[in-house]
């Protein structure tokens, strides 16, 4: 039996910046993942808009320098749109920020943190591995690999995406409401420049978000009814760029498509307890969010670095593993965590609503908040990580 510290299940984003967060520490860390992260030929469709605080978490933790900058686009502004009229506008400059947040892709981040992890010296990869078992026991939980590996430490984080074989395992419940909508991600070339600013549109088929990349390149996020969303997807290339570009108002003229459309399912999911006797969750293994506010990884990089502030403070003597400990992490993340689901739950509620007083109030609202800065502005710190 191979004995450490921690062993992180999972080394997806959430995971591996949970180790690369400890590299300074003396806990010996176990990173287990089934496959290795690649990098796609051209532009990866999985991208995210990361909060300047999670900037700050992954430069504090070395790994946002070593990203090649040409593949990231600083949010200067963005605009929301209603569905009849109602407009907000946020810039970095009247919020008092460089910028409101950064575009990029999945696989960038993912393939950095791989290539540090591997250098780092506190941490045994094994990958690919396949979990076969897990045991909590009193003092250590004890994990079995396929390959008959055991592996175990007094604390084992499950860091393996939503649909977390570690939370079933620990039979840990999950609450999921499917939404009955899908994220269409494509990225596209634009005709007009985007001048680093980021669309939103509120419509009657779902959320649409258009989000600068670098150069004359978007990447789409359109949150619609599944039956919309697989007709989006069997569109043929030229057609389905004419219904991104319509239904954003032609705001940057005619698209050309760079990357084939994907969607994938969306749904809420509340998990009441994120901790057990020997065990954590992070990432989208505790939560699950509407893309509408760009806040899956965001979530997910703020449990990794609360859980490695607890750790990296423990004292020696102290059990990472029992309830006491670990109960810090779950209050710390509670409130974050819930206000996000019922904030972006609410909003997408707020503009799915059918009942025809609803419209012009809601887009009333868009515009109300438009000509408050104070508020707007506080609503735009709050959005971008609690700034
Ligand atoms: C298909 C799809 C597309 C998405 N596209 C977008 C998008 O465009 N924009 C956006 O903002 N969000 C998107 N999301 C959501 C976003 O990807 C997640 O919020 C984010 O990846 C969560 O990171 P994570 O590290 O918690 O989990 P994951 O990224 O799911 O990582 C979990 C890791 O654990 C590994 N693993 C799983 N089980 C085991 C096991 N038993 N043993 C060992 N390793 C294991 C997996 O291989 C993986 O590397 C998408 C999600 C999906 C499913």
């Amino acid at each position: 039996m191979q004995q450490f510290d921690l062993i992180i299940v999972g080394g997806g984003l959430a995971g591996a910046s949970l180790a690369l967060a400890l590299r300074d520490t003396r806990l010996r860390i176990a990173l287990v993942e089934s496959q290795p992260p690649k990098r796609p030929d051209g532009w990866d469709a999985r991208i995210y808009a990361i909060s300047p605080a999670n900037i700050e978490f992954l430069s504090r933790i070395g790994a946002w320098r070593h990203l090649d900058a040409s593949r990231i686009a600083p949010i200067r502004a963005m605009e929301v749109f209603g569905d009849s009229g109602g407009k907000l506008g946020f810039s970095a400059y009247e919020t008092g920020v460089p910028e409101l947040g950064s575009i990029l892709e999945s696989s960038l981040m993912a393939c950095e943190f791989w290539e540090s992890a591997k250098r780092q010296s506190n941490l045994a990869l094994f990958c690919p591995a396949r979990s076969e078992a897990v045991e909590f026991r009193h003092d250590a939980a004890v994990l079995r690999l396929s390959d008959g590996t055991l592996l175990a430490a007094p604390l084992l984080v499950g860091a393996d995406g939503r649909d977390s074989w570690v939370r079933e395992s620990a039979s840990l419940s999950a609450i999921n409401t499917p939404y009955g909508e899908k994220g269409v991600v494509a990225n596209f070339v634009t005709e007009k420049p985007h001048r680093n600013c980021a669309y939103q549109w509120f419509r009657d088929d779902g959320v649409l978000a258009y989000l600068p990349l670098p150069g004359n390149h978007i990447s789409i996020v359109w949150s619609t009814p599944d039956a919309h969303a697989d007709e989006l997807c069997a569109l043929e290339p030229g057609r389905f760029c004419e219904r991104v570009a319509e239904a954003g108002s032609q705001t940057l003229g005619g698209l050309q498509l760079l990357t084939p459309p994907a969607a994938f399912a969306l749904r809420l999911m509340r998990v009441p307890q994120t901790v057990a006797p020997r065990l954590a969750l992070v990432g989208d293994a505790a939560h699950g969010i509407h893309p509408l506010s760009g806040h899956g990884i965001n979530l997910g990089f703020q449990d990794a670095s609360t859980l490695a502030s607890l750790l990296s403070a423990a004292q020696p003597w102290q059990d990472i593993g029992e309830m006491r400990f670990l109960q810090r992490y779950q209050r710390a993340r509670r409130e974050e965590t819930l206000l996000m689901q019922s904030t972006t739950d609410g909003l997408r509620r707020l503009f799915r609503g059918s009942s025809p007083g609803m419209r012009p109030l809601r887009n009333w609202g868009l515009t109300l908040m438009d000509g408050l800065p104070f508020i707007k502005n506080a609503l735009a710190r709050y959005a971008l990580g609690g700034i």
